[in-house]
């Protein structure tokens, strides 16, 4: 799915990575005449290039990224279940959260673009993707915790000057 740059750092190859608003980082390589990407190699250039979007395979993919950090966990069984989260809802920009199932079993649903049902017994963990329309529907008695992350490290143009 689309996610838009918000900032730039090298790794440790010294290769430009695109930060996106999602916390996933993509390469993007200028090694010509392969890799035709004159613009990352200016500040210039690669400020130019902030806010426009890249296709994230990694969100597609619903892989949780290194840099997200839990800042809040909620605890819920099917008594205290708030009514918003068997509801289609989704999670604000950048945030991620992680499901796990602690008793009993429930379905996930994932809506655009991704759209799978997951159905999860105690003991698993379903991510929940930024921006992406979910709901969870219990199967009976249930208790689980959300655990919401988002990126921590600040990288882009900053760590670039060091
Ligand atoms: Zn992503």
């Amino acid at each position: 799915m689309k996610r838009a740059i918000i900032g730039f750092h090298r790794d440790p190859r010294d290769d430009w990575v695109a930060d996106l608003d999602c916390a996933h980082g993509q390469h993007v390589r200028h090694k010509p005449p392969f890799q035709n990407r004159s613009w990352v190699v200016t500040e210039d250039g690669r400020n130019g290039m902030l806010g426009t979007e890249l296709d994230c395979v990694l969100c597609d993919r619903m892989e949780w990224p290194a840099d997200a950090r839990a800042y809040r966990t909620r605890e819920f069984d099917d008594a205290t279940l708030p009514a918003g989260l068997v509801r289609d809802h989704a999670t604000a920009h950048g945030v991620w959260a992680r499901i796990h199932v602690r008793q009993g079993v429930l379905d996930y649903h994932v809506g655009e673009p991704i759209n799978r049902t997951l159905r999860l017994a105690a003991g698993s963990v379903g991510i929940v993707v930024p921006q992406v329309r979910h709901r969870i529907e219990p199967m009976g008695r249930v208790r689980l915790r959300i655990e919401f992350a988002r990126r921590t490290r600040v990288s882009s143009s900053e760590s670039a000057k060091e």
